[in-house]
C-alpha cells in the first residue's frame, strides 16, 4: 500500500529522504502560510494581528489538532517551547502529585535530553530525589511501589524498539506511580490512544513525523481529571488565567493551557498548522500498515544487499516504531557516502545507521533504490573515501 500524499510535499529531485523521523519534509502549503503570516499579518496588521488574525488562539487550535492524532480530547494539549522544556514541566508536575515518593524511573535507551532535564530538575528539587535508570527490557519489573514517576520514551530514538504503553501505564498505576510518555518518535508514526491508556502526561515534538519544520513547537498533554491539581513550575504569563489583567499574583489557566510559558512562536505555529492539514483525512492505522510494509521491505532488501550490516531494530514489526537501524563499524562514513548518492539517512553514536520510514512521502520504489544504493556503498567500500571521515556538527 502507498498513501497518495507524496504530491503534498516539496521534495528535492533525485533525493530519497529517509530522515523524516528527525526532521520531517516540507509540506507544500507551509511556505505560503509562513509568507502570509509574515507579510500580511505581521507586516500589514502589526500588533493588531494578535486579535485580527487570532494569533492568540493559535496555540490552542494547533493543540486540539494534535490531540486528535494522539487520541486525546480537545483542550487537553498545550503547545509551545521545546520538548526538553515540556519534559521538565511534566516531570515536576508528576513528582508533586506523589510528594511522598522520590524515585523517577526511566530506561537507558531514553533520549539524553530527557535524562539531562530530569537530572537538572532533581538538582533544583533536592538530593533526596533519585533518577533510576534500568535497561528497557527491565522496565516492567522495576516499577515498584517506591516509584513516584515512570518517565519513558515510547520509541527508542536509536533502535526503534517500542514500549507497550497500555501495559506499562497499567503497571505504573497499579503501583501508585504517575506515568509520563515521551511521544517524540511516535506521534504521526504509530496509532496512539492516550485516553484509553490513561497516562497522566504525554509530551512530544512536532518537527519529526508531523513535519512542522526546524524548531517547531513541542506539545504537552495532561489528563483532564488531574490537570487542575498542577501548579506549573514554569509559571509564565501565557499560562496565567488572565494574562492581560497584569495581576502580580500568578493564577494558572484552565486545563492544559497552564503549561504555556511565554509568547507563542506564531510563524512556527502557523507552519505547523498548515502541516497538520495533511492529517485531516488520513487514518493512523493506514499509516502504520504502510510503515510496516515499507520497513519490512527495507530490512529484507538491505539484509540481502549488505550482509555485513547488523539489524539493530527489533525484527518483529509489532515491537518496532517507524524507523530502522543497522550497526556498522564505519556507520558515519557510510551515511555520508549514501547522502552523496542522494539517499539521506543519519548516523547516531556510536555505530548506528538510522533510516526513517515516512509513508506519507516514501514509497516502495524509494525503498528499493535506497537499498541498492546501500549495497553499492557497503560492497564497493565507498565509505573508505577520507572525505567522509570529517565529522560535521550535526550528524
Ligand atoms: C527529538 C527528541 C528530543 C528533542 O528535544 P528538543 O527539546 O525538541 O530539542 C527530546 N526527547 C526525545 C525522546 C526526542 O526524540
Amino acid at each position: 500500500m502507498s498513501l497518495p500524499k507524496k504530491s503534498l510535499f516539496e521534495l528535492p529531485k533525485g533525493i530519497i529522504y529517509l530522515d523524516g523521523n528527525s526532521l520531517g519534509a516540507l509540506p507544500k502549503g507551509a511556505a505560503s502560510r509562513a509568507a502570509e503570516v509574515i507579510t500580511n499579518q505581521w507586516g500589514g496588521e502589526l500588533i493588531r494581528a494578535w486579535n485580527s488574525a487570532d494569533w492568540m488562539s493559535l496555540p490552542q487550535i494547533v493543540g486540539d489538532r494534535i490531540a486528535k492524532i494522539i487520541g486525546a480530547d480537545a483542550g487537553t494539549v498545550a503547545t509551545g517551547d521545546t520538548l526538553s522544556i515540556k519534559i521538565y514541566q511534566a516531570l515536576d508536575a508528576a513528582l508533586k502529585l506523589r510528594p511522598n515518593r522520590k524515585v523517577i524511573l526511566s530506561d537507558d535507551g531514553n533520549f539524553p535530553s530527557d535524562i539531562y532535564m530530569a537530572n537538572g530538575l532533581i538538582r533544583t528539587l533536592g538530593d533526596d530525589y533519585e533518577l533510576r535508570l534500568v535497561a528497557p527490557e527491565d522496565v516492567m519489573m522495576s516499577i515498584t511501589d517506591d516509584v513516584a514517576v515512570v518517565m519513558l520514551t515510547q520509541i527508542d530514538y536509536r533502535t526503534g524498539r517500542m514500549h507497550d504503553m497500555a501495559s506499562i501505564t497499567k503497571r505504573a498505576h497499579d503501583n501508585g506511580a504517575i506515568m509520563i510518555w515521551d511521544l517524540a518518535h511516535s506521534v504521526g508514526a504509530v496509532p496512539l490512544d492516550l485516553k484509553a491508556c490513561r497516562a497522566e502526561f504525554a509530551v512530544g515534538c512536532t518537527y519529526k513525523y508531523l513535519n512542522g519544520g526546524p524548531g517547531a513547537p513541542a506539545f504537552i498533554y495532561a489528563r483532564p481529571d488531574i490537570v487542575d491539581k498542577v501548579e506549573p513550575i514554569l509559571s509564565g504569563w501565557m499560562g496565567h488565567k488572565t494574562p492581560f489583567t497584569m495581576d502580580l499574583n500568578y493564577q494558572p489557566a484552565q486545563k492544559a493551557e497552564r503549561f504555556r510559558v511565554g509568547t507563542p512562536p506564531i510563524v512556527q505555529l502557523s507552519i505547523l498548522d498548515a502541516a497538520l492539514d495533511i492529517w485531516d483525512d488520513i487514518s493512523m492505522p493506514d499509516i502504520r500498515a504502510a510503515s510496516i510494509e515499507l520497513s519490512e521491505l527495507f530490512i529484507k532488501q538491505v539484509e540481502a544487499a549488505c550482509p555485513v550490516l547488523k539489524l539493530l531494530s527489533p525484527k518483529d514489526a509489532d515491537e518496532r516504531g517507524s524507523h530502522v537501524s543497522f550497526a556498522f563499524e564505519y556507520a558515519y562514513e557510510a551515511i555520508q557516502a549514501l547522502i552523496d548518492k542522494g539517499v539521506i539517512g543519519d548516523f547516531r553514536a556510536p555505530n548506528i545507521m538510522r533510516f526513517g520510514i515516512t509513508p506519507l512521502y516514501i514509497d516502495r520504489e524509494d525503498i528499493i533504490h535506497a537499498a541498492e544504493a546501500m549495497g553499492e556503498v557497503i560492497n564497493n567500500e565507498l565509505y573508505n573515501n577520507p572525505k567522509y571521515k570529517i565529522k560535521a556538527r550535526v550528524t
